[in-house]
């Protein structure tokens, strides 16, 4: 068999509606139904995104601070960037911690944070055989969002959250690639009607776009496409969105679940 090479584990898998429970039953678990802010660690090291719940969700995880080498920022909104958190992992680091943003992002100078601005649609080496790329969402663009293409030891992902479909120049840009992991924002439940068309994407536009995404060959055989950035209060139970995702070819995500590959 051949040998795993790109790791993943979400962190938090939630748009913002977050459970009260999070405060009490769960402050010292993970549950399927009570997400915490969207992050996902790749390969024990890259650190997506660094919300509210962070600190949370790595000591539930049991991950230590230390092992997070770089953060890759999708954008700067509370549950995706708080200054604090990336503060307290960057503290007692002897190397300087490296945060992968925008280059237009808006963000404090932070103690023993070395910022990687980043112009979109241009690759960035951040280690021996691994590459980050920020392609332009379509989300609050006072937050400077952007959809990151990370290429690690050969293999491809494409984390897109949060996001409303994907702009032209994204999807024309994301053509040049066949994906292993495709993780796509799914805040908003199997119903028509929502007003976050211009944010985030729902059940019903993923069911348009993926046969699309197939079409081009950006999504093949191979490649596990996987639902996040869910919004408890807009779906039903996770066992219901996993039945509906499975007819879709989709895995749902819940914070702690891990994929190699
Ligand atoms: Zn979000
Ligand atoms: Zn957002």
């Amino acid at each position: 068999m051949e040998k795993a090479t790109l790791n993943i584990k979400f962190l938090g898998t939630c748009a913002c509606d977050f459970s009260q429970k999070l405060e009490n039953e769960y402050k010292d678990c993970f549950g399927l139904n009570e997400r915490r802010a969207s992050a996902m660690l790749i390969n024990g090291q890259y650190l997506i995104d660094a919300g509210m719940h962070i600190l949370d969700s790595m000591r539930i995880a049991e991950i230590d601070l230390a092992t997070v080498t770089d953060i890759f920022v999708t954008h700067t909104h509370s549950d995706h960037f708080d200054t604090f958190n990336v503060e307290r992992l960057a503290r007692n680091r002897k190397k300087t911690l490296r945060v992968w943003i925008r280059e237009d992002a808006s963000v404090p100078e932070i103690k023993n944070v070395e910022y990687k601005r980043m112009t979109p649609y241009v690759k960035y080496e951040v280690d021996d055989g691994v590459f980050i790329t920020g392609v332009l969402a379509n989300h609050d663009i006072e937050a400077a969002p952007q959809h990151l293409i990370a290429e690690i030891n050969g293999k491809t992902l494409f984390y897109g959250c949060d996001g409303a479909w994907l702009l032209t120049r994204t999807f024309n840009f994301i053509k040049r690639a066949e994906y292993d992991i495709m993780v796509l924002d799914a805040t908003v439940g199997d119903y028509l009607g929502d007003y976050r068309m211009g944010e985030h994407n729902s059940i019903p536009m993923l069911r348009v776009m993926l046969p699309s995404l197939k079409t081009e060959k950006i999504i093949t055989d191979k490649t596990k496409v996987i639902f996040s950035h869910i919004a408890p209060s807009l779906h039903k139970p996770h066992a219901e969105i996993v039945r509906t995702a499975e007819q879709m070819g989709a895995i749902v995500a819940y914070d702690g679940m891990e994929l190699s590959i």
